[in-house]
């Protein structure tokens, strides 16, 4: 193995695991271990895309400032990145997020703007509108956006997708993801619609985010509220160009949490909670199927910040998630 100067080296060429001891009907499902990033999430390709690209557009010049509205993986992915390329870094956070992420920003060199969590879009203290009106305000500053970012899907079209397709030799039948930004999505889908056209997308959606019912019915209604973190809408991302998706699934909390606490029981994968999500789908799409199908999901980002709270008996009970700690509750998904 040769020496690697910079962090950022790391970022992608992820590996990709086959799935051997949960349930997957006649189909083979492979995981993409985005987890395995730097930054532990699939945020860590987003960041230095839009970085680099803010670089080469002139957004961004020496020891300038970043500025972002997240207190996400995105937040973290940018915080790594900013500290290799010697730029300052402010992320706008909503008051409600855990004190874990506030620190680990802190730690990393970003400095955590809080605002208020009670407030919607278009009140001057709504997250992204007060960093876009920071941004307009600081000298030097550029608002990355993720959300309206076309560098943020162009990492998944130009490493992400490509290396999924070199792993398994270009014969992909179908690919579950989920939706925040849409980045992974669009650019997934933008990529395999030039290479592998017969590859079908499969969203994996938290029962309350509207993105299932637009796929369905090309309507939708009141959102509803779910646990699972990082995925989910209750507007529809433009980037994400949900109008390419096959099939969507609605999983519920309970359904996703078991998933993930199942991956780490039987096949060792510390994954988060959206991966519980994308994981529940998966396996639903592959027991649906009636013949031989290779199907790739992502693990999306590590189970370690999840410790206190899906992977905690005592939390889950309170929330009313699970009844007995053993792995009784998992047989659902165990083949
Ligand atoms: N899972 C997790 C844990 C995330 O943080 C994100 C990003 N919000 C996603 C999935 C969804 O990715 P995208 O923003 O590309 O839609």
């Amino acid at each position: 193995m040769s020496v690697l100067h910079s962090i950022s080296e790391l970022i992608g060429q992820t590996p990709l695991l086959e799935l051997h001891k949960l349930e997957t009907g006649p189909c083979s499902l492979f995981l993409k271990l985005e987890n395995q990033n730097p930054g532990g999430s699939i945020k860590d390709r987003v960041a230095l895309s839009m970085i680099n690209e803010a670089e080469r557009l002139g957004h961004l010049q020496p020891g300038g400032t970043i500025i972002e509205a997240t207190a996400g993986n995105t937040g973290l992915g940018l915080a790594l990145i900013a500290a290799q390329k010697g730029y300052s870094l402010i992320l706008v956070v909503p008051d409600k997020m855990s004190r874990e992420k506030i620190f680990h920003l802190r730690a990393l060199g970003a400095k955590v703007v809080l605002t208020r969590s009670d407030v919607n879009k278009g009140h001057p203290a709504y997250y992204q509108d007060y960093a876009r009106r920071l941004a307009r305000e600081t000298p030097g500053a550029f608002y990355i956006d993720q959300f309206n970012n076309e560098a943020n899907p162009l990492a998944h079209f130009s490493t992400t997708a490509p290396e999924i397709y070199a792993q398994l030799d270009g014969d992909i039948d179908a690919i579950v993801v989920g939706v925040g930004s849409g980045g992974t999505l669009g650019g997934l889908q933008a990529w395999f619609a030039e290479h592998s056209p017969k590859t079908q997308f499969i969203l994996a959606d938290p029962a309350g985010s509207i993105l299932a019912d637009q796929v369905e019915t090309g309507q939708y209604g009141e959102p509803g509220s779910w646990l699972v973190e990082g995925i989910g809408e209750d507007f529809i991302p433009p980037l994400a160009h949900i109008e390419g998706v096959h099939t969507a699934y609605r999983v519920t909390d309970a359904e996703a949490f078991a998933a993930a606490r199942a991956l780490l029981q039987t096949e060792g994968v510390l994954a988060g909670s959206s991966t519980g999500t994308l994981l529940s789908a998966a396996l639903r799409y592959c027991q649906a199927q009636t013949t031989a199908k290779r199907v790739v999901t992502l693990a999306c980002d590590s189970g370690n910040k999840y410790l206190s709270k899906m992977f905690n008996d005592d939390w889950m009970r309170q929330q009313g998630l699970l009844s007995r700690p053993t792995r009784g509750d998992l047989t659902d998904f165990i083949a």
